[in-house]
């Protein structure tokens, strides 16, 4: 009889936090001055509470134009239309995040998120954080994520949304500009290898058109953006000229038709910004001749899909330049101010 009465005891104490498991809880805010909490769905229905503007509630579900609420214990309806999605951000603290499709670790894996992504999420289920993955509702273990304050916000200013293609120029049986003991390709490679790094480190999503001492052709390179579906496309070289004098820094963006093929780049404006940022950045941290942001029809700008930019970090047939990019610390230089010019760029977009 005692051995009865405690499993009673125990199914009591279990079921209540069942319920709240088998369902999931969307976290809503209030969006109106005030907002009646009622018994039932329907405006003549009793108030059984009427909370602020800003007050975070817990939906279960929603019928019509009502969300079943779960308040202090008690269910109550509230007008859909006074509520919105309550998004509370975290970031990924493990290598590699499984996004399911429900909240159960057997559960079909929709993706991931790397390391370091911070991510969004709108609600909770048992040990699951629900998110928005591919415009439906899938789920995350809670267990590795960490709540995102104001300082590691700052400290990753890029998420792995941010998708960036860097364009080492030239490669394999094409050298680039060659000049005082450098040929131009293998520069750019350690530019970008070095900056998609930092871009990393950031937060963001990198991709090199190549990433060892190949020829690919500049239609392979400009159709590469749309292919892995990035933001924006930097394309990085260094200059070269009859005149050993000419020297310094460049930004190229693709603001007008070209007179062969009569093709511009989509977004000339936007590129046009990316390439001042990204001129005014590499500025800074090189101190190389400012010579500024100019229009090229170039065909990896003109033919590409996404904001483009080509910048050209000093010139190889310059003795001082080329003393420069020769030193690993000055090629590192210039990949943090192609970095920053980027953060900038996605802190407007
Ligand atoms: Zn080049």
């Amino acid at each position: 009889m005692k051995k009865v009465l405690l499993s009673v005891v125990v199914v009591l104490i279990l079921l209540p936090l069942a319920v709240i498991h088998a369902s999931a809880a969307t976290n809503v805010q209030v969006n109106a001055t005030s907002l009646n909490l009622r018994e039932k769905p329907s405006t003549s229905s009793r108030i059984i509470a009427n909370v602020p503007n800003g007050t975070v509630l817990q939906a279960i579900s929603t019928t019509g134009d009502w969300d079943k609420i779960s308040y202090k214990g008690q269910t109550v309806y509230a007008s859909d239309q006074y509520l919105k999605l309550y998004i509370t951000k975290y970031k990924v603290n493990a290598t590699s995040l499984n996004i399911r499709e429900t909240p159960s670790t057997s559960a079909r894996i929709l993706g991931s998120y790397a390391k370091g992504a911070i991510i969004s999420t709108h609600g909770q289920t048992g040990d699951w954080k629900i998110v928005t993955y591919n415009g439906r509702d899938a789920y995350v273990s809670k267990d590795y994520l960490i709540a995102v304050t104001a300082s590691n916000t700052t400290a990753k200013p890029l998420t792995t949304g941010d998708v960036i293609v860097l364009d080492p120029g030239h490669g394999g049986s094409d050298p680039g500009a060659a000049g005082y003991g450098l040929y131009e390709k293998n520069i750019t490679l350690d530019i970008a290898k070095r900056a998609k790094t930092k871009l990393e480190a950031n937060g963001a999503k990198v991709y090199l058109t190549r990433s060892t001492d190949v020829y690919v052709s500049p239609d392979a390179r400009a159709a590469y953006s749309h292919k892995v579906g990035a933001d924006i496309f930097v394309s990085i070289h260094n200059n070269s000229y009859t005149s050993s004098s000419a020297n310094g820094l460049d930004t190229y963006y693709n603001g007008s038709r070209d007179e062969d093929d009569n093709r511009i780049n989509p977004y000339p404006a936007k590129s046009k910004e990316l390439a001042t940022f990204i001129q005014s950045s590499t500025y800074s941290a090189t101190r190389l001749k400012n010579n500024g942001v100019k229009s090229e029809s170039f065909i990896v700008l003109r033919k590409n899909t996404v904001p483009s930019v080509l910048v050209e970090v000093g010139f190889l047939s310059n003795s001082y330049d080329a003393s420069l990019l020769k030193t690993s610390s000055f090629r590192d230089k210039s990949a943090l101010g192609i970095t920053n010019g980027i953060v900038s760029y996605f802190k407007k977009y």
